[in-house]
């Protein structure tokens, strides 16, 4: 006998969130046989469904298989009774970046639209103050130089240690993660280390090979590799630069070779993010229901890449509002950095988490 206790505030959220009726599965299974990532054993998402009927919160978000899903829509699709599977499933992944939020404050304003102003206005504070304490909160006089307005040495230091902060604060959301997973799996016993099965499944991450036994549009695929390599390409020409700031070789050339790299990732996101955003408006079918937290990741990337550009090009042509645009800049490089475990961003962390749990279980 079990004694099932249903979450009912859950209940209501996972409807909110995923637009879709909860009791209406009639457990058919078309949906798991349809899915061309569901295992033999235990197949998603049939059994999900129950789980989302009756609010079984703990089961659902200690669930491998909600991070295995692709979002190809298929289950949604061939549903007899109108369910959207691939919507739950999306909502109980937005509903995890909250749960396990650390400090749980950012995960609520970052997943509610009636919070977004004050979710800006962190930022736009810690900047303007950082600025304050430098001394440099004015425009400063003669061609543009940003390090007049934003000191490296307060850019380094503020960027590095916020960055350090997210990753610290992430960790501690991704351990609840790993811990809820075996909790809800007590018959499953991980084997080998972390590393170990992040090694085995490093094809997976690396190709996003998943993608293509999933029904997903091609281009789905192409978008998400563009974004995950243009993203870390920019995280390379970040660091390269800090290093460049430290030795006194900044502000780089537009022709030096990382100035370079960073335009081609600017390109690449570009490209990538703007195939997610046509398809997320012309192909509804497929991707589901829009939510809050998949136009938030757009949007911000969006601009981040789209300021950065700008802001290189006041810098060469000495546009006077430059400095005006550096300071959006800075506020969507933070907006990104500070909430990243907290935003749709966070997936890529969590999957990678249910990956290396599945991996490290056998669940093929
Ligand atoms: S196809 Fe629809 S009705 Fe059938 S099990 Fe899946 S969600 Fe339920
Ligand atoms: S959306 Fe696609 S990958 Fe996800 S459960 Fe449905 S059929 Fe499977």
């Amino acid at each position: 006998m079990i004694n099932i206790q249903p979450d009912i505030k859950f209940k209501k959220q996972l409807k909110e969130v995923s637009k879709s009726s909860l009791n209406e599965c009639m457990q058919c299974g078309t949906c798991s046989v349809v899915c061309t990532l569901a295992p033999e054993e235990k197949p998603f998402p049939r059994k999900e469904m129950i789980w989302a009927g009756w609010g079984m919160k703990d089961k659902l978000i200690g669930n491998t298989d909600i991070w295995l899903c692709h979002q190809c829509g298929d289950c949604s699709t061939y549903c007899p009774r109108g369910v959207k599977p691939a919507d739950i499933f999306s909502a109980v992944r937005e509903i995890s970046y909250q749960h396990y939020a650390k400090p749980k404050f950012l995960g609520k304003i970052m997943n509610d639209p009636k919070w977004f102003p004050f979710a800006l206005l962190i930022p736009v504070v810690i900047i303007s103050l950082i600025l304050y304490l430098a001394g440099t909160l004015q425009i400063p006089e003669g061609p543009v130089n940003y390090s007049k307005f934003f000191p490296h040495a307060w850019l380094n230091s503020s960027f590095t240690f916020l960055w350090f902060l997210t990753i610290g604060l992430g960790i501690i959301g991704l351990r609840n993660f790993w811990k809820d997973l075996k909790m809800q799996n007590p018959d499953l016993k991980p084997k080998g280390s972390f590393i170990k099965n992040l090694f085995a499944i490093r094809k997976e991450i690396i190709l996003h090979s998943n993608f293509s036994k999933c029904s997903n549009k091609k281009s789905q695929k192409i978008a998400h590799l563009l974004v995950f390599y243009g993203f870390i390409l920019l995280l390379f020409v970040t660091a390269f630069a800090i290093y460049a700031t430290i030795v006194h070789k900044y502000p780089l050339g537009i022709t030096n070779p990382f100035k370079i790299l960073g335009n081609v990732a600017a390109i690449m996101l570009f490209i990538g993010l703007g195939i997610m955003i046509l398809n997320r408006i012309f192909d509804k079918e497929n991707l589901g229901n829009n939510t809050y937290a998949d136009w938030l990741f757009l949007i911000s990337m969006f601009l981040l890449t789209l300021s950065g550009v700008v802001v290189q090009a006041a810098r060469f042509l000495d546009w006077g509002i430059a400095y005006h645009l550096y300071f959006f800049h800075l506020i969507c490089v933070w907006f990104i950095i500070i909430y990243l475990p907290y935003t749709k961003f966070g997936h890529l962390l969590y999957r990678m988490v249910a990956m290396v749990f599945a991996n490290s279980v056998g669940r093929k």
